[in-house]
């Protein structure tokens, strides 16, 4: 017996290429505006001098192909795709090397947001949560090690729903790259194995409906699926 009074929920793992075992998901952290022309469609200003995150919780993630159900509470459930990082190695106060060489690997990610609701709370200068951490709002893919997909860059980053594309475009559009974002984040957080950070969206974010399939693509990496099943 564990000595805890019921069961805990169970740490949440991500398949890697080539590994058996399972990558343990620790914390998520999602950057917030990191692409400058999605930042222009949500009407907001670029912060080139330092990034900014929300962040959330482990039970939100959610494997590729899962078929979820259309999420409470909202009228305008979006998709965000984007490039996810997992940390391999502790970070703290770490400068853009020793940040980057503690990446364990990379995936593609959806950050599943009920926009209507993020909107309310910009407006009312509140925090994102009940926008953007809920139920299976956090989707991943298999991971793949570092070394195997290199540096990110030039890397074109897709999204298409229904077949049709909604987002096209390069991880080197990225404001602040992946190096850059932990070395910053690190003056924040002791950043550990397991932790995973959403890196921000590409312009041309949209609403999906019940019924619909996204497939969201990174050149080298696995694909990320989700389909979106009735209101629950
Ligand atoms: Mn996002």
């Amino acid at each position: 017996m564990s000595g805890f009074l019921f069961e805990p929920a169970a740490v949440p793992g991500v398949p890697v290429r080539g590994e058996t075992g399972l990558y343990p998901v620790g914390r998520i952290f999602c950057v917030g505006r990191n692409y400058a022309a999605h930042a222009a469609e949500m009407g907001a200003e670029v912060d080139r001098e330092a990034p900014f995150y929300f962040t959330k919780t482990p039970a939100s993630l959610v494997a590729s192909g899962a078929t979820v159900p259309y999420p409470s509470g909202t009228a305008n459930y979006h998709h965000e795709m984007e490039l996810v990082v997992a940390l391999g190695a502790p970070v703290f106060r770490a400068g853009v090397d020793e940040a980057r060489a503690a990446v364990y690997g990379y995936a593609c990610g959806l950050d599943m947001t009920r926009r209507d609701l993020q909107d309310v709370a910009k407006e009312k200068r509140r925090p994102w949560d009940l926008g953007k951490d809920f139920e299976r709002s956090a989707v991943i893919a298999e991971l793949t090690p570092a070394a195997a997909f290199g540096t990110p860059g030039p890397q074109r980053i897709v999204l298409s729903v229904n077949g049709a594309v909604r987002q096209d475009a390069h991880l080197s559009d990225m404001i602040h790259g992946v190096a850059e974002v932990i070395s910053h984040l690190s003056g924040y957080y002791h950043l550990a194995a397991g932790d995973l950070i959403y890196t921000g969206t590409p312009a041309g974010v949209g609403a999906v409906s019940a019924g619909d399939r996204l497939e969201g693509t990174i050149d080298g990496l696995a694909p990320v699926r989700l389909t979106i099943g009735p209101a629950e």
